[in-house]
């Protein structure tokens, strides 16, 4: 990494220096987000899925060149070594003058794959992957869940046998997102036979390009297609691909779905957003509406009480404290607005959201309805968030848990 940014510069200095930097670097304006772009999830053609890639890759090794991709990371591990304040406010410039197309995959392999590597990696795995995955020429994406293992992952079936140096895998994985455009998978399988629960897993890292490894796409109701299924025949990994110590997988993956639970509402700019719902109800001349006015209100009242809980987990981080159940809170806060979205886009819109006129942001509003449950599921399911307040938050009695090896929620 060649870092632009000087070791002791204060973090108005360094506010200073971002903003300008930004002004000279910023993607230009061809690259930026359609604001009319109301979706959830994408509905595009592979090659178009792979330019949004392509220009969120080509961001991400802009700002990596110059020291600013991995701020808060130690130097050693390819970071620029600065205080959590920092990462922040370069955050904060940044959003304020890009506004690039998202995908799941890119924030999947940033936020939350190569922190989990950062913890549990030997060193050599760590110089294997993390630059890569820190510069955006890695993507990676999350073999975890199974046709019968979701919310309750410790329930995983997809097994690994040792063979000299390698792990011979096989099984299935499914609603695997963006594993159609990903270099690695971090998987959790089970490496101890006649083991249960959380015991005797391990977590490895499985080229998605290594014979054996077929991934077939899942079409979803709102037309694209994010996820997948993943079959793994007899795939031979090398037990240097492995994070953590064989048979600690539980803990490994418990590691990554927190930081999960952490990203899962910072999710700026997915789906409708209030000043685009705000645009909708003036176009559609229902902004006098009373009711209309009261669901506008609600929107951005959950916009700000998700801003809150993340000042408060921002707040728990800076003071050493465990951020407990903050980070489902935020995501249940998300969802919720994100269903609250879908309902005034219908009061709105009426008959012309399910008819296709042409008349534009009218019908390209389903992108959002149809997508938005999608997040009720994803990342833990609003039951799970529920039951993890419950039991880490307000102190309530856990619910009964066979074979309890696993934590709040069912095991995720
Ligand atoms: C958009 C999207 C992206 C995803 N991406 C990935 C990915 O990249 N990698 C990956 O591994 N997985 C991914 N998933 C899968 C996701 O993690 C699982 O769908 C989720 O954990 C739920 O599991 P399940 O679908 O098996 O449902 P189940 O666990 O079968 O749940 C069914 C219903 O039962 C309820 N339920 C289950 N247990 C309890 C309980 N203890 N208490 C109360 N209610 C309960 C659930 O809330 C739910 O309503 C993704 C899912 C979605 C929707």
């Amino acid at each position: 990494m060649t870092t632009a940014l000087a070791p002791a510069m204060s973090l108005e200095g360094f506010r200073e220096a971002a903003r300008a930097w930004l002004a000279e670097h910023a993607p230009q304006r061809a690259a930026l987000r359609d604001p009319d772009d109301v979706s959830v999830f994408h509905n595009l053609d592979f090659e178009t899925e792979t330019k949004i890639l392509d220009t969120l890759r080509d961001w991400q090794r802009t700002k990596h060149d110059a020291g600013y991709a991995a701020l808060n990371w130690p130097v050693e591990l390819h970071g620029a070594g600065l205080p959590t304040e920092y990462a922040d406010a370069f955050k904060a410039e940044e959003s304020a003058v890009v506004s690039l197309t998202r995908h799941e995959l890119f924030s999947v392999t940033v936020n939350l794959i190569a922190p989990t590597i950062r913890l549990y990696g030997s060193d050599a795995l760590k110089s294997l992957l993390l630059p890569g995955l820190l510069d955006g020429s890695l993507l990676a994406c999350q073999l975890f869940s199974e046709p019968g293992a979701g919310s309750d992952l410790a329930n995983v079936a997809t097994r690994a046998v040792r063979d000299g140096d390698d792990w011979v895998v096989s099984g299935q994985k499914v609603w695997t997102s963006g594993a159609q455009f990903a270099d690695w998978g971090q998987a959790i399988v089970r490496t101890e036979p006649g083991s249960s629960r959380g015991r005797g897993l391990t977590s490895l890292m499985i080229p998605m390009s290594a014979p054996g490894v077929e991934i077939r796409q899942i079409r979803q109701m709102s037309g694209g297609t994010s996820f997948n299924e993943v079959f793994l025949s007899e795939v031979r990994v090398p037990d240097a691909y492995r994070l953590g110590d064989a048979g600690d997988g539980w803990a490994v993956t418990r590691a990554t779905l927190g930081f999960e639970r952490a990203n899962a509402s910072n999710k700026n700019g997915v789906g409708g957003q209030f000043d685009q719902l705000l645009e909708l109800a003036r176009r559609t001349g229902a902004l006098e509406h009373r009711d209309v006015r009261l669901q506008l209100a609600e929107v951005r009242m959950r916009e700000v009480a998700a801003e809150v809980a993340q000042h408060r987990e921002k707040q728990a981080r800076d003071t050493g404290r465990a951020p407990g159940a903050t980070g489902s809170m935020r995501k249940l806060q998300w969802v919720t607005k994100l269903a609250l979205v879908s309902e005034l886009a219908r009061t709105l819109l009426g008959e012309r959201l399910v008819a296709d006129t042409g008349e534009r942001g009218t019908f390209s509003w389903t992108a959002h309805v149809l997508g938005a449950p999608g997040y009720r599921i994803a990342g833990g399911t609003d039951q799970i968030q529920r039951n993890i307040i419950a039991e880490r938050h307000l102190g309530l009695p856990p619910e009964p848990r066979p074979g309890a090896s696993t934590t709040a929620g069912g095991a995720r």
